[in-house]
């Protein structure tokens, strides 16, 4: 099938090309996101590849349709960036990849924590400059330390999984609580409680109306001092300025984000030599305690196989008319 595969990068051709080997579909491979300005690229295109910052609101949809597209592959789990009722109404079908590997993303989580925690970052840097001292690279023992969980699907139970590893008491909030962690050991409290007793906070439930902006004023004032807020799954899970006014307070001790609330404008670029205008992140580059990363938590060799994988798999079910396995339907944001 003819497929054009937007905002891609060198490491998207190199996996998706050697997934598509058996499989013969046209893939043409565009840097640009699917925008307004770039939809016309889809012309005689039937499907369109696409990523988690390719923003498929009903305008670009139409345009889509207009231009032949019947099919959007995400190469992605989370679709909070596709107008699903409009591509409905269009009848573009919406598939997506599931799951690749929920263990990329946790481990990425642990990692932000320890960075966070031990500054290993801090020591790399000082170690090369002949600095030996440990001024200032005091961490704390996980060990013991409450780490709270908001939302244990897949990546959430990977990383209370590890947490537990740790020796840490793990509380969980989820609609609906997985009877296997409980069994692990996971304690299930309501929010409230959640946000009042945990020393570290991470995030793992999906982008919807209801946990949009979930961090904000309120939910802050709740947490214990000196808290660290770890944020692997969607920016706008967090409002940006709050969480940045209680750094300030020093009522965060830690942040550390793999996602960010403008990350369309930023993220998977080399903007080095230009001058970001983003004050909200170039302020928050500034503190010592809060650790970026610019969404490279699915990024394991395991994770992009599987990824291209189930996205050459998707355009071939949509292609033979088959059952389309990992169809994203309009019931899935009810
Ligand atoms: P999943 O669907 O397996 O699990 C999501 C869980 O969140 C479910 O158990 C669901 O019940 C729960 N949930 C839904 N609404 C909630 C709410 N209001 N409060 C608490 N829990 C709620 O998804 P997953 O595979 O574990 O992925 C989670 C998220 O991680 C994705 O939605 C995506 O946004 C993000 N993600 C990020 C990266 C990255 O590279 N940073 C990669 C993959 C996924």
């Amino acid at each position: 099938m003819r497929t054009i595969v937007f905002s891609s990068k060198s490491y998207d051709k190199e996996f998706l090309t050697e997934a598509n080997s058996n499989a013969g579909h046209e893939m043409v491979f565009v840097d640009v996101p699917a925008d307004p300005q770039t939809v016309v690229l889809a012309r005689g295109f039937e499907a369109a590849c696409v990523f988690v910052n390719d923003e498929l609101n009903s305008k670009v949809l139409n345009a889509l349709h207009q231009e032949g597209i019947k099919m959007i592959a995400l190469r992605c789990a989370g679709f909070n960036n596709v107008d699903l009722k409009a591509a409905h109404q269009l009848g573009i079908k919406v598939a997506r990849v599931p799951a690749y590997s929920p263990n990329a993303v946790a481990e990425h989580a642990v990692a932000l924590i320890l960075t966070l925690n031990r500054k290993t970052h801090k020591a790399y840097n000082r170690v090369r400059e002949q600095n030996f001292s440990l001024e200032r690279l005091t961490g704390f023992d996980l060990f013991k330390k409450t780490v709270g969980v908001v939302g244990t699907g897949k990546i959430g139970q990977a990383f209370c999984s590890i947490m537990l590893g740790f020796g840490c008491k793990v509380l969980a909030f989820d609609k609906y609580p997985s009877q296997k962690m409980k069994d692990l050991g996971v304690e299930y409290v309501e929010m409230d409680q959640l946000l009042e007793q945990s020393d570290i906070i991470s995030l793992h439930c999906p982008l919807t109306p209801e946990t949009h902006h979930m961090i904000n004023a309120d939910t802050l004032a709740k947490m214990k001092p000196n808290v660290m807020l770890i944020n692997t799954s969607r920016g706008k899970l967090i409002n940006t300025q709050e969480v940045y006014n209680a750094l300030k307070k020093q009522k965060i001790g830690y942040l550390g984000i793999d996602v960010y609330e403008s990350e369309e404008n930023l993220f998977f670029s080399d903007l080095s030599e230009m001058v970001v205008r983003d004050r909200l992140i170039a302020r928050l580059t500034t503190f010592p305690n809060v650790l970026i990363t610019a969404h490279q938590a699915f990024f394991t060799q395991e994770a992009l196989t599987e990824i291209s994988q189930t996205t050459i798999a998707n355009l071939t079910a949509f292609q033979n008319g088959e059952a389309l396995v990992n169809e994203v339907t309009l019931d899935m944001i009810k």
